[in-house]
């Protein structure tokens, strides 16, 4: 393959606000943690939309030739109602409601999560820890913060002194651009908890109330550890005091990484992230998607067309090309319209997934390169690659996708001989063309019936056809329909295809 990626890598920091150089701690070496899901509910399309983001991270690292150690964990202890310090853990508060072991609801949900994330094509990490797993660890960290000054007990319960840390030459506040201030100023009339010295310090742990399911032995209380610390205990433990990359949805800037990154500057004085990475949201006709407004699909009402607000299904892969359609820091609308129209564009490109796999090259020495071609192609591969390296732009990374399988099609369709573009050009769109679609973008061919079957119903086609039994031809044709698929039958060959 010729060397059509000579740009680097760049991605948005939000960290500094600006768009840098991608430079590993230890290259080929890249550590990348992600705040995985609550598992105490279906995960809702707004998560997955953080989550494909990553994915597609994920995957182009690899292809560019880094070792990625992708940490995405499962939270299950810990995760307050309303996300603060105070109130049920969202988890012993469905156990409750549903009669169930907490742990029951934990592997209800974790099952649910992973189901979800495969049928978005969805790569796994490469650990997937759980914060009941780390409670050691955590204990741990209380204790070291407690005796750096940066934490007290108060009540059984400890927090993390934020007046402290900042006395320290601290900037508790700097990720998320908050002054703080203006946090104190925003909270100050909220706090009803005096356990706290100020009312912006976190819970590191909580002392359990009796009725609280989930708790364990500490030197504090029996209890159980606060919601932020998981995150910095599991991604230190997997990919050191320093790692390249940390991500999730805005959501999560504040409080939730701006107290990550304080326990953890706590806990080894270094900042423990080079590049933070945030998502946007996922809104419904221009509306934020919330339970409230009732605009907040579950991945399987939208498979199966089963919400009010959808005119019809829509299958895993239209919403993964859907989601790629806008840049992982750009909000994405979500409308019957957009979706129909990315339905077309998804199928477009698994008919040319499919072309492509069929294309040989035929060397013809009859045939002049054509030379146009040849720079167009080349430089649409390199456009793909500047799109992507332009902080995940897939938005115009697509487009060149698009591009490239203008080509694949010309070529299927026998309006342009391979030939003409010699066999290292045909050799690079094809392989580029795929990799592009199935490697980096995740874009897979989704059939409702394997293969097999498929190809059995169009031989039987052929030799209905042979015969001039055109009813058995219609049935057959009708057979394909029902599945979105199509007959195309032309003089060169007969072949099946995605209904565009
Ligand atoms: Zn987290």
């Amino acid at each position: 393959m010729a060397e059509t990626n000579t740009q680097p890598l760049k991605i948005f920091n939000t960290l500094t606000r600006k768009k840098e150089l991608f430079e590993p701690i230890a290259a080929p070496y890249v550590g990348m943690y992600v705040c995985g899901p609550t598992v105490y509910n279906n995960a809702h399309l707004g998560n997955i939309r953080t989550f494909m983001s990553f994915d597609i991270l994920y995957r182009y690292l690899q292809h560019i030739g880094y070792k990625v150690r992708y940490v995405r964990n499962i939270t299950d202890v810990g995760h307050l109602v309303g996300d603060g310090d105070v109130g049920e853990d969202k988890i012993g508060r469905m156990a409750k409601l549903e009669k169930l072991e907490p742990m029951e609801i934990v592997q209800r949900y974790t099952n649910d999560f992973h189901e979800v994330t495969a049928l978005f094509n969805l790569l796994p990490p490469s650990i997937e820890p759980t914060a009941t797993g780390h409670l050691i660890e955590q204990i741990e960290a209380v204790t070291a913060l407690i005796e750096k000054g940066l934490a007290y007990e108060s009540n059984g319960s400890v927090y993390f002194d934020i007046t402290k840390y900042n006395e320290g030459g601290q900037d508790y506040g700097k990720l998320s651009g908050r002054i703080l201030e203006d946090l104190l100023n925003e909270t100050r009339e909220l706090d009803g908890q005096s356990e706290k010295r100020n009312p912006l310090d976190f819970a590191l742990w909580k002392k359990a109330s009796p009725e609280h399911i989930m708790q364990w032995d500490s030197p504090w209380s029996r209890g159980f550890p606060g919601w932020h610390l998981e995150c910095t205990c599991m991604s230190t433990k997997y990919l050191g005091k320093q790692f390249d990359i940390h991500g999730g949805g805005m959501d999560l800037k504040f409080p939730h990484h701006e107290c990550e990154i304080a326990q953890a500057k706590g806990l080894t004085g270094q900042d423990p992230v080079r590049y933070w990475m945030h998502t946007n949201m996922l809104t419904v006709n221009g509306q934020k998607m919330s339970k409230s407004l009732n605009n907040s699909f579950l991945p399987a009402e939208l498979v199966a067309g089963s919400h009010p607000l959808l005119d019809q299904p829509y299958s895993p892969m239209t919403v993964r090309f859907f989601m790629m359609q806008s840049q992982y820091r750009s909000t994405l609308d979500f409308s019957n319209d957009a979706l129909k129209a990315a339905t077309k564009g998804y199928k477009r490109l698994a008919n040319g997934m499919r072309t492509a796999r069929m294309l040989a090259y035929n060397a013809d020495e009859a045939i002049a390169l054509d030379e146009k071609k040849i720079a167009d192609i080349e430089k649409t591969i390199a456009g793909f690659y500047s799109a992507m390296n332009d902080d995940l732009n897939t938005s115009v990374a697509i487009g060149h996708l698009f591009n490239l399988l203008k080509y694949v099609n010309m070529l299927g369709l026998g309006q342009l001989n391979a030939a003409a573009l010699g066999e290292a050009t045909f050799q690079d769109l094809i392989a580029h063309f795929t990799i592009f679609s199935e490697n980096i973008l995740g874009l897979k061919e989704e059939k409702s019936e394997g293969d097999a079957v498929l190809e059995g119903m169009l031989n039987l086609y052929r030799e209905y056809k042979l015969v001039r039994n055109y009813e058995k031809v219609d049935e057959i044709r009708a057979y394909f329909k029902k599945q979105g698929l199509v007959i195309r039958d032309t003089k060169e060959k007969i072949d099946w295809a995605y209904e565009e």
